[in-house]
């Protein structure tokens, strides 16, 4: 990450720059190999997201760019894992998707998002649906069921 540089914000500087890869004039510019890029064009030839970065006096703020990149992942991996925990609702979900467009997006849902992104209405739908699996409405093994069911959401 040290080897590239920001070269300066367009407006303060006397030349003005257009991106070695595109072309274009740009207002952040960035040095990498003696060549200035873009935001975006930098992006491309180092794989680094610089607009996540912190900059201060001109200057990249390596220690807390490097803990916000840290911060990012670590998020995304708690929200990959959320979903991989809905798995077993996709599963018991899947058969009932075939004619209900209902239960189909309840699925497609779960199979990309944690599930706090249902409301506490249709994540008791899904829970009313198992626990039919099991008995009758109002009957032992149906509020068991029903039970295990916000027991397995932990
Ligand atoms: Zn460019």
């Amino acid at each position: 990450m040290e080897a590239i540089r920001l070269f300066g914000i367009n407006d303060e500087l006397v030349e003005k720059y257009n991106c070695s890869l595109c072309g274009t004039e740009i207002k952040y510019t960035y040095e990498f190999k003696n060549k200035i890029y873009g935001c975006e064009c930098i992006k491309k030839v180092t794989g680094h997201d610089v607009s996540y970065w912190i900059v201060e006096n001109g200057k990249i703020n390596v220690e807390a760019t490097e803990k916000r990149e840290r911060d990012r992942k670590g998020e995304m991996d708690e929200f990959e894992a959320k979903v991989l925990k809905n798995a077993w609702i996709v599963e018991f979900l899947e058969p009932f998707t075939q004619n209900n467009d209902f239960a189909y997006n309840l699925m497609d849902t779960l199979k990309q998002r944690p599930i706090e992104y249902l409301s506490e209405r249709q994540i008791s739908i899904i829970a009313e649906m198992y626990a039919k699996s099991s008995g009758k409405k109002g009957s032992k093994a149906y509020n068991e069921k029903y039970n295990q069911f916000y027991e397995m959401l932990k």
